[in-house]
């Protein structure tokens, strides 16, 4: 018998997994188990484009995935970046969480481990990602100019060459603007269990055709995940590169660690942005209080959000708080004023 209530939220594409996640806090199991066992299946969804299997590939046309979780009850945390060829990277984390006293592990070494841990292996390119990025190598679909040949991809070799092509040849700042910036996504499960502990849980294959190697905000504990019994969890979508310079998880918990409600933290988590302008790009923010109320704050019209609880176990789509940092701009808010 369920005696207090219990809550898992998700971002927009977490609706194939919350059905499992309220079931299983539903019968007492950890907010831990429920964040990992329904990131996994949106990791397992090919349809989804931006985490896990059918993620999106990075410049060379590999998928390089990022994940993190975080225990709310013993803030301990786990998280991998730029891991290659394994299935569930949420579960490598939550191993190097458990199993390990480190935090992080990047690229070889976090496969080395989930090697050792026996995580399941996987091809992550699917044939809608191999064509995506064989349309970007050949100046189709997102890109206009040509810099490969169906022929010239065959080896590695030739896609770094194609790469150094590239970033000889553009403007960086530029190209990033037009291309990288376009296409991604994460997902982010908050929950909390019946013995009332918080778990925040983050997976994403990053920015499309991002640089290998680039680490986005999702495996940073306190910029893209953070999780504290005490006080609630939060977690972002959005470029990563905005969330990481100010550790905007971490800003929304300390919010409500001094009072605020979900939604003023969730709010004054996303106008903290505008200390970064003139640089600018989309970003969202889901917070859940102590107590299990959930809220999410964008800077971008008609996003949502799904909410699941005891009381109403069906997945519910929520909306987004709009905030319009042009408006605080065009006030004169922000650091560099
Ligand atoms: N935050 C992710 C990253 O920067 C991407 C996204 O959420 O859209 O890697």
């Amino acid at each position: 018998m369920i005696l207090k209530k219990v809550v898992i939220a998700g971002t927009i594409r977490a609706d194939n997994g919350l059905p499992m996640g309220i079931k299983m806090l539903m019968e007492d199991r950890s907010a831990i188990d429920a964040v990992e066992e329904t990131i996994k299946m949106v990791e397992d969804n090919t349809d989804d484009w931006t985490v896990g299997s059918g993620g999106l590939p990075n410049l060379l046309g590999e998928v390089e995935l990022d994940a993190s979780i975080m225990d709310g009850r013993t803030l301990k945390a786990g998280a991998v970046a730029g891991i290659k060829g394994y299935k569930n990277p949420i579960s490598v984390a939550r191993k190097i969480m458990e199993e390990t006293p480190h935090v992080l592990l990047v690229g070889e070494g976090a496969e080395q481990f989930a090697q050792v841990m026996g995580c399941e292996k996987a091809d992550l390119l699917t044939e809608n990602t191999r064509d995506l990025h064989r349309d970007f190598l050949e100046g189709k679909g997102i890109i206009e100019k040509s810099y490969d040949t169906e022929e010239t991809m065959k080896t590695k070799e030739r896609y770094f060459k194609s790469f150094q092509r590239m970033v000889k040849d553009s403007n960086l700042m530029e190209w990033y603007d037009r291309y990288v910036h376009s296409n991604h996504g994460t997902v982010n499960i908050l929950a909390k269990d019946s013995n009332g502990d918080i778990c925040c849980g983050v997976s994403t294959s990053g920015l499309s055709f991002k640089f290998p190697g680039r680490a986005g905000d999702s495996p940073i504990i306190g910029a893209g995940n953070y999780a504290d019994n005490r006080y609630g969890a939060a977690a972002c979508v959005g470029v990563g590169e905005l969330v990481m310079r100010l550790a905007l998880a971490r800003i929304a918990v300390y919010e409500l660690s001094k009072g605020a409600t979900a939604e003023e933290a969730a709010i004054n988590a996303i106008k903290s942005m505008v200390d970064l302008a003139p640089d600018k790009g989309s970003v969202s923010i889901l917070v859940m209080d102590k107590e299990g109320n959930v809220v999410a704050a964008c800077n971008w019209k008609d996003y949502y959000y799904w909410l699941a609880t005891s009381e109403n176990p069906t997945p519910e789509k929520k909306d987004c708080i709009f905030v319009d940092l042009e408006l605080l701009e065009k006030d004169g808010v922000g650091y560099h004023r």
